[in-house]
């Protein structure tokens, strides 16, 4: 390590005394929700501020030190780790500023758990949510961020309007489409790489008062995906997903999908699900408020903690796939990856979006007008780093698969990958983020765990 402190001594000396080596802080920091990797940091920092992490970074890049900004830790294979670094523990700069009439400031490290909760009593909300609220703003917008009003909205990443961004160099920079775009653009999905977020400027659209929820079962994946086809084009529910859960006789496929509305105007099922090709009688129909429906996980979050589930190895893998290939490829993953592989807490997630939709430049999809996530949520038996092994090999196997069959990696999950495969994935984006990443981060400290630079 070739420290050059004088070139940074302002932050240099702001942040030492602040940094925690202590055991517990390391050791909580060198893990993350998938418990494949652990790599402990040299130091955890907790900003209270922007001007913080800008102290910070300016300290760690005069000492040519790794940082990894952590949200919330949900990664899977080491994504916001930074072996003998430091991470920037996010989770204290999470205020929520301002809600004004279509938008919101937020701090980085707030919960969309939190988002929503300052924003549904003045009747507004993000028009997409991930399905799990426990993640932060910024480790979302670092990656993509789906859910199921993606197909209308696009993606969370697609709803951002401003951003305030300390890059590798320590310099604290406001960003948008219009004002330093390039930035904005190399930030947004851009997985950590130039700079940390540290306060986002979120569009906001009215919320519902109650929502419809509607689970339909299929008799085969294919019919399942045809259906979403012909929700995504007549554009009928403002939420839309599916998954293949395990049951006794196998894969079992289902569409959820939801209604909004206000009482006393009521949704009206029939018209709703008239033509759709599920097996009749297999519906689940359940109203519930806003708040309860985008906030649905929490239940299972919390079962899972109880059986012990929640903490044990989680090697995800998600990808999105061509709406032309979609079909084949489940197959044969669902041939290949087995209910009883993947447990009854698992499932294999099946999104559809129209692809005009996802306009971050960054996040990299396939090249066709109607685009699925495609994700497998597994866990596997604690103390068996060999069934770990074994699943990681799967998981890269399937992607190569997936990349031959024109998809592309949503790079949340555990797929080892390398630097060829870093610059195959971005394409015709990787000459900017490289650019972006010299401009941006030049000693290139930032976010050693996604391996790209
Ligand atoms: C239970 C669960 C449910 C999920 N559901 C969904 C879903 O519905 N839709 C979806 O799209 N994804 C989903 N994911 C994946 C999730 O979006 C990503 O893993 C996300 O990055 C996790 O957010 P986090 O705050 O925990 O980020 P972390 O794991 O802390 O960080 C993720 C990456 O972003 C970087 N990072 C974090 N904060 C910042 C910042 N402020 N500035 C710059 N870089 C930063 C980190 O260094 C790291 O590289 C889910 C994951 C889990 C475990």
């Amino acid at each position: 390590m070739t420290g050059r402190p004088a070139e940074f001594p302002e932050g240099r000396l702001s942040v030492r005394g602040r940094l925690a080596h202590d055991k517990a802080s390391r050791s909580a920091a060198g893990q993350d929700f998938g418990r494949v990797v652990r790599q402990e940091p040299w130091a955890v920092f907790r900003p209270e501020s922007a001007e913080d992490v800008s102290a910070l970074v300016r300290f760690a890049a005069a000492q040519r030190r790794a940082v990894a900004p952590r949200g919330r830790g949900h990664s899977t294979f080491g994504q916001a780790q930074a072996a003998d670094g430091i991470v920037l523990d996010l989770s204290g700069l999470r205020a929520v500023h301002e809600v004004g009439p279509d938008f919101m400031d937020v701090d980085a490290g707030a919960s969309w758990r939190s988002v929503v909760l300052a924003t549904v009593p003045r009747g507004l909300t993000p028009p997409v949510l991930t399905d799990y609220l426990g993640l932060s703003v910024g480790g979302t917008l670092s990656v993509g961020g789906v859910g199921g009003a993606t197909h209308r909205h696009g993606m969370q990443t697609d709803n951002v309007l401003r951003l305030d961004v300390v890059t590798g160099d320590g310099v604290a920079r406001t960003c948008s489409a219009h004002t330093e775009s390039t930035l904005f653009h190399a930030v947004l999905g851009g997985l950590g790489q130039c700079g940390v977020i540290t306060r986002a400027r979120l569009r906001l659209v009215p919320a519902p008062a109650r929502v419809r929820r509607y689970k339909l079962y299929y008799a085969t994946p294919r019919r399942l995906t045809a259906d979403q086809r012909r929700l995504l084009a007549s554009d009928r529910f403002p939420y839309l997903e599916g998954q293949l859960k395990p049951d006794a006789s196998g894969w079992r496929p289902r569409l959820e999908a939801a209604a909004f509305f206000s009482p006393p105007e009521l949704p009206l099922d029939e018209s709703l699900l008239d033509d759709l090709g599920h097996e009749r009688g297999s519906e689940e129909i359940e109203d519930l408020s806003y708040v309860d429906f985008v906030d649905r996980l929490t239940c299972s979050e919390a079962d899972l903690r109880a059986t012990g589930e929640w903490f044990h190895p989680h090697p995800w893998w998600n990808a999105f796939l061509p709406g032309s290939t979609v079909d084949d490829l489940v197959e044969e993953v669902a041939a290949r990856v087995t209910p009883d592989d993947i447990g009854a807490g698992g499932a294999l997630l099946l999104y559809p979006f129209t692809r005009r939709r996802l306009t971050t430049p960054i996040v990299r999809t396939p090249d066709d007008p109607v685009v699925f996530l495609f994700a497998i949520l597994r866990t596997a038996p604690p103390d068996q780093p060999t069934a770990v092994e074994e699943i990681i090999r799967l998981n890269r196997a399937l992607y190569e698969q997936v990349r031959a069959a024109g998809g592309t990696r949503y790079p949340v999950g555990t797929v080892p990958f390398d630097r060829a495969d870093w610059v195959r994935h971005f394409g015709t984006a990787w000459p900017s983020l490289h650019e972006a990443k010299e401009r941006y981060d030049p000693h290139h400290v930032l976010t050693p765990g996604q391996g790209i630079f």
